[in-house]
């Protein structure tokens, strides 16, 4: 049914992304002069899976080419506009449109030789049809526990990608202090091109072919970019179905619907946990020293502007909660435009124009109360944060030297590549790395992973507190690896991991995972 690819994996030009990535992880273990073995069993991931599925998907209306309007255009000059029920189709942000056959019942409908006019412009009507779609779970390493990483749905992800962002997981379980090993998986979709009821079909059929090599102690999937809660609820439903005792399985993903057994402060998580992050940078630099910091609540945020690439879970939740304690949003970048207003932007409001049914690419463009600008102009804004929240790789050397920040806090995974945080570096421009920095999400997965299998359900304020309390204490482990400080707090001890050198927050955080991960192949040993 589905294929176990070697450890060559796809065919890759090089350096890969993967090879790139793992750049650090070399270099840590040299500094650590970590076992041998232990750094072969992490320099490679346990499992690369890859199916593909075949879904039918809707009918179409694809939009005419400027070929065709060019050369046929002339020919439906007196074809009548027709008018379709809202109910029954969705115009996707290819500008084509997915609609159900009962549309015809319902509308007024003039079609001539396959093509139809509708909202002023020509399209050629297309039956139902099957799609095959590429499909991937990398499972990394499990020594510490069951595999966990987000499921994307994206046009531009690869096996190669995959594998960094599974590798990533297994550093930042480990950082994190939990009991899980690192996945990552998806497939090769833009989701914004397919109606809910595809999406629903898709996601259950992925789930169907994925079941075998998954579990609620095996590996657990996650929202990431393109998925949400909607769509665990029906990866659960799918792994689950038929299954006698499917309530000892709600831990198979995390991040569903708090109605049905999700966790309560899921979904702003991830950019809860960013929000925190940057709370103790500010922290450490308005105290007297490390030994006397403020109270968080006496952190001020009023100097903080910030702006944002990317306005989905995690960009979207981080503005909101910074602006809330004092931070101003000046401008926003995503990927189909970007805004700016140096007065203020208020992230509830933009909220509402990006989820409006109406913006069918859920973009800030268009957003009235800021002016639209480029993205050049966008990168060479003054302002004292800049928050990465969308896909890796988009800080080059190029955008790190345009880029007039005191701070960057990576929302994103992998967002700086490696020369982009080179001329950083050079430039003075400190990072709060992503490792660290986006562990939220996985952390209330956690705790959510927890309360399904006890069958409880937390408030709010304690899953936050309980945030709270771990990404801090890891936060500042890592700073004291990094400034080579080792400490016994009532909270946290960095004595057992500081390395008796100063590094980089990237490498610290490094050190602190490659030790808790030796630790277990330490202590447990090797079977034969
Ligand atoms: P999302 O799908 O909710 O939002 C993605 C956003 O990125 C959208 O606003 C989109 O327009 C924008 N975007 C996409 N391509 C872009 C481009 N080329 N240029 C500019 N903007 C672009 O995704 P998300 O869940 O918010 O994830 C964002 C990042 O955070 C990803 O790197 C993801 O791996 C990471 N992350 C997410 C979570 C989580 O809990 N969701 C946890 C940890 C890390």
């Amino acid at each position: 049914m589905s294929t176990i690819v070697s450890r060559s994996g796809e065919a890759k030009s090089s350096p890969s992304l993967y090879e790139s990535s793992m750049r650090l992880f070399l270099e840590t273990t040299k500094l650590l002069k970590l076992d041998p073995r232990v750094a072969l069993e992490l320099s490679e991931p346990h499992h690369e899976i890859m199916f593909t599925i075949t879904v039918d998907i809707n009918n179409r209306l694809i939009e005419f080419t400027p070929e065709e309007y060019a050369q046929q255009g002339k020919d439906f000059e007196d074809l009548l506009e027709s008018h379709f029920d809202p109910k029954y189709y969705k115009i996707l942000a290819s500008g084509n449109v997915s609609f159900q056959p009962r549309v015809f019942a319902s509308s007024d409908a003039s079609i001539r030789a396959g093509v139809i006019r509708l909202f002023g412009r020509l399209y050629h009507v297309r039956g139902r049809q099957p799609e095959q779609l590429r499909c991937y779970r990398v499972q990394h390493n499990n020594i510490r526990g069951p595999y966990k990483g987000g499921i994307r749905y994206h046009h531009e992800v690869s096996l190669d990608l995959f594998k960094m962002l599974a590798a990533e997981m297994t550093w930042k379980t480990a950082i994190s202090a939990i009991p899980f090993g690192g996945g990552k998986g998806g497939i090769r979709m833009d989701p914004r091109n397919y109606s809910a009821d595809e999406i629903e079909r898709i996601s259950s059929r992925f789930m169907y072919k994925l079941k075998p090599f998954i579990g609620p102690n095996r590996d657990i999937p996650a929202p990431d970019v393109g998925t949400n809660s909607v769509i665990m609820g029906h990866f659960f439903r799918q792994y689950s179905d038929g299954e006698n005792e499917y309530h000892t399985l709600r831990g198979v993903v995390t991040g569903k619907d708090a109605r049905i057994w999700g966790s309560e402060g899921r979904e702003m998580a991830t950019g809860r946990g960013l929000f925190y992050c940057i709370e103790e940078w500010l922290r450490h630099r308005q105290s007297p020293g490390p030994d006397q910091l403020i109270a968080p609540d006496k952190v001020s945020w009023k100097d903080v502007d910030f702006i944002v690439q990317g306005y989905g879970n995690v960009g979207s939740a981080f503005a909101r909660i910074a602006v809330q304690r004092g931070a101003k949003l000046v401008a926003v970048n995503d990927r189909d435009g970007t805004i700016h207003n140096p007065g203020g932007i208020d992230p509830e409001d933009l909220q509402e124009h990006v989820s409006s049914a109406t913006n069918v690419k859920h973009s800030v463009e268009g957003y009235s109360k800021a002016r639209s600008i480029g993205l050049d102009e966008f990168w060479r804004l003054n302002a004292f944060l800049f928050v990465p929240a969308a896909l890796g790789g988009i800080i080059t050397a190029e955008v790190a030297n345009k880029l007039q920040v005191k701070l960057v806090a990576e929302g994103a995974n992998g967002p700086c590549t490696i020369e982009g945080e080179e001329a950083l570096r050079e430039r003075g421009i400190e990072i709060i790395p992503d490792i660290i920095a986006n562990s939220g999400g996985v952390i209330v997965s956690y705790y959510e992973w927890l309360q399904n299998n006890r069958q409880e359900h937390w408030s709010e304020a304690k899953v936050n507190e309980r945030l709270s309390d771990t990404i801090k204490s890891n936060y500042n482990i890592i700073l004291d690896i990094a400034a080579n400080r080792p400490r016994r707090t009532s909270e946290f001890n960095s004595a057992q991991y500081t390395t008796g050198k100063t590094h980089d927050m990237r490498m610290a955080a490094m050190v602190l995972a490659l030790r808790r991960l030796e630790d277990h192949y330490k202590l447990e040993g090797f079977s034969q």
